[in-house]
């Protein structure tokens, strides 16, 4: 980088910025940027093209109706769904460095983990599935989730974006219906039937629920699952706020298996029971339990668990979640099953060794000028921005375009949906390779190929603080990639120095002169580790012998939970790893890198999965 920021006036700035001006006269950017960004463009904001498609609206595998169990394949469908067959993703990727992340597990069982895909009973048609996804080898909460689903247990992961943890709920619950949907699925017409009007649609009765908190997300899990349901006869649909209802309504007519929604738009269609159903729900995923949680969507969370006329000892739950604050312990109290199992991957942070952090500091007035610098030096590619309110959002987003001449599109919670799915549809095609957005609008977002985040604004206390942070910075250096973040710091991000620090510590980053002072006393910076807090004595309501603070609701598994205790789970003596010890909270943390010596990994002398297949 070229041009100086500011220094901090409390410590030395580092070596490249102290040349800088300390006034707040803007720095001279390079005059090009380094690489080809591609056109800048202008969203028309007028525009009434109404044949743009929705997310929600996105091709799902129509069961016709007529086929016996193995529904055959839809080369276009499936181009669509999994990319051309030399495309697709995940082929020679190098996933070494997730596959080194701890897992720790507690509950009455011990869960032996799966180390393949083929390990894990899949019908042959999800098994296929998988593999076109590009998904050569479970990621640590999938080795532990899967096993976990199938027995039948509630389920709590602790995991973040970016560990797979999607596929971790996924692959197993719609494995398990599979064999059974003919059996528990509602009747639906045939596409053709609908078309022709020989028949209605019908009441939406879905088998699985996946709750989570934002639109982006939402539509996120439904292109995920709309691989997994690649010829099997369960359909899934999504429903979420800011788009047309009447479409979705459509959607669910035609049958739904599966249902991914936002809190909002569920409990408004829960409300038209001619319309949607819970009596046949088998399963209840809640994602970014702790997002969701925090927000504005304690009312409809009430209504979802305890209106809807699901039975509740019928339904398998599972809460997904990056932190285990108090709010999420209480729900996991008043509805999980005494007995299920946590799974926990990781600590939030330690998984980022794989994205190089630049903690930049800038004056606040030069920061714009910091920016485009930036911009103009690094290689282009998709970058992310993150900003603290929504105008500056609008702002920044501006200033690229009139002042850099880049082209760059930007999000946050006051852009209609048809902005918002048009902005990540525009960034996630590579068209505007720069998204500018908020923390909250980004929140769970999965695109592919992020090479750069920026912080231009570091996340405040009051709004997320260092969880933000590596949230955010979690854009970058997915499974397999690696990522840069620079964040700008100033005088006025003090109160996150501290554990700003020990995250870099933490993941073997420079600490940068003027954040030195924040280095804990007598800490070795070669193996420094954050000591985890995830407040388990916030709860005042846990009782002292159980950190999870769960109380005894109900049973574990419904009847058809699928697969019994018997041969070979045991007490884990089976399993081809021993992960931690029962009784001992999160257990000692066996890594998930720890290879099983039988193939096949540790199922067991009965293997605990029968093969229905
Ligand atoms: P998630 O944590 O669910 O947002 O997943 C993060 C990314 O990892 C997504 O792009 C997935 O497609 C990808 N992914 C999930 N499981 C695997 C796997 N076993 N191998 C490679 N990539 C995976």
């Amino acid at each position: 980088m070229s041009a100086g920021w500011g220094t901090s006036g409390k410590q030395p700035a580092l070596p490249e910025q102290a040349a800088g001006p300390s006034t707040s006269e803007e720095p001279k950017h390079p005059a090009q940027p380094a690489g080809d960004w591609g056109q800048a463009f202008h969203y028309d904001y007028t525009e009434t093209d109404v044949d743009r498609q929705w997310g929600g609206n996105g091709a799902v595998y129509e069961w016709q109706g007529e086929e016996g169990d193995l529904a055959p394949e839809d080369p276009i469908l499936e181009a669509q769904l999994f990319g051309e067959p030399d495309m697709r993703f995940g082929a020679g990727l190098d996933i070494s460095k997730i596959y080194s992340i701890n897992v720790s597990q507690e509950g009455e069982k011990r869960i032996a983990p799966i180390f393949k895909f083929e390990a894990a009973g899949l019908h042959p048609v999800m098994l296929k599935n998988v593999q076109m996804c590009g998904y050569d080898t479970p990621t640590p909460i999938q080795k532990y989730c899967i096993p976990a689903i199938n027995m039948g247990y509630d389920l709590i992961a602790i995991a973040q974006t970016g560990s797979g943890k999607t596929a971790a709920y996924l692959i197993p619950i719609l494995n398990q219906l599979m064999g059974k949907a003919k059996k528990l699925a509602a009747y639906r017409p045939t596409p053709q039937q609908l078309i022709t009007g020989e028949k209605r649609p019908v009441r939406a009765e879905p088998l699985v629920l996946v709750i989570c908190p934002t639109r982006e997300l939402a539509i996120q899990i439904f292109n995920e699952a709309r691989k997994f349901c690649y010829r099997t006869m369960l359909r899934p649909c999504v429903v979420y706020g800011g788009a047309p209802i009447s479409d979705q309504i459509k959607q669910i007519g035609g049958g739904c298996d599966l249902l991914i929604a936002t809190p909002g738009r569920l409990v408004d269609l829960m409300a038209r029971g001619h319309l949607l159903t819970l009596r046949r729900l088998r399963y209840m995923v809640v994602d970014e339990a702790d997002e969701m949680l925090d927000t504005d969507w304690q009312q409809e969370f009430a209504e979802i668990f305890s209106g809807g006329d699901h039975e509740e000892d019928n339904v398998q739950y599972m809460l997904f979640s990056a932190t285990f604050p108090a709010a999420v312990r209480r729900l996991a109290r008043d509805h999980l099953a005494s007995n299920h199992l946590r799974v926990r991957v990781g600590r939030i942070g330690s998984t980022h060794e794989n994205i190089k952090q630049d903690i930049v500091y800038v004056k606040p007035e030069l920061k714009r000028g910091a920016l485009l610098d930036l911009l103009y030096s690094i290689e282009p590619g998709r970058t992310i921005i993150f900003v603290n309110n929504k105008r500056a959002a609008d702002e920044i987003d501006d200033f690229i375009y009139n002042k850099g001449g880049l082209p760059c599109t930007s999000m946050h919670s006051d852009r209609t949906q048809r902005e918002r799915e048009d902005a990540m549809r525009a960034f996630r095609a590579g068209k505007a390779p720069l998204l500018v957005t908020t923390g909250v609008s980004a929140r769970g977002i999965d695109v592919r190929n992020v090479k750069h985040v920026i912080n231009f604004d570091l996340p405040t206390m009051d709004h997320g603080g260092i969880q933000e942070y590596t949230h955010r910075i979690g854009r970058t250096g997915r499974i397999g990639h690696t990522g840069t973040a620079t964040s700008f710091y100033t005088d006025r991000d003090m109160p996150l120095a501290e554990d700003l620090t020990k995250i870099l510590m933490e993941t073997k980053q420079t600490v940068p002169d003027f954040l030195q002072e924040y280095i804990p006393e007598g800490a070795d910076p070669s193996n420094f580790k954050i000591e985890d807090d995830n407040s388990e004595d916030e709860d005042e309501a846990a009782g002292g012998e159980d950190p999870w603070g769960v109380g005894d609701s109900k049973p574990a598994g419904g009847d058809d939970a699928g697969v019994t205790d018997e041969g070979g789970w045991g007490t884990g003596a089976s399993a081809g790893e021993a992960s931690g010890t029962a009784g001992d909270g999160w257990g000692t943390g066996a890594s998930a890198g720890e290879t099983s010596g039988a193939a096949g990994g540790g199922w067991g002398a009965g293997s605990a999965i029968p093969s229905q297949w």
